[in-house]
């Protein structure tokens, strides 16, 4: 069996284009999007989220269907991180 590849790119939903239509949640094959309200007591307008990063394929399937452009795929830095503090020569 083949372990599961992590993700070259990330989902980023823009809030102020999702209109919360829940296209992308219907579409996500792993469902690791959902639609959520920002206000913590569930009130209001919901839009979507990326719940489960880890759990994302990087498909991109949500961003391709998203009637509004909200959806922006972001890619995942492979670099190593530079040391801290390695400016060069002295
Ligand atoms: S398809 Fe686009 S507008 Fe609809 S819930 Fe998903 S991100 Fe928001
Ligand atoms: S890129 Fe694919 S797996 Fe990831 S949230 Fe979008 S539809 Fe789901």
């Amino acid at each position: 069996m083949n372990a599961p590849r992590p993700a070259k790119a990330l989902p980023a939903i823009a809030p102020a284009r999702c209109t919360g239509c829940g296209r992308c949640v219907g579409l996500c094959p792993p469902q690791v999007l959902w639609l959520a309200a920002a206000d913590p007591r569930g009130w209001g307008p919901k839009q979507a989220v990326l719940h489960d990063p880890a759990g994302c394929t990087g498909c991109a399937l949500c961003a391709v269907h998203c009637p509004f452009d909200a959806i922006q795929m972001l890619r995942i830095s492979t670099a190593p991180a530079a040391p801290q503090g390695s400016s060069g020569g002295q």
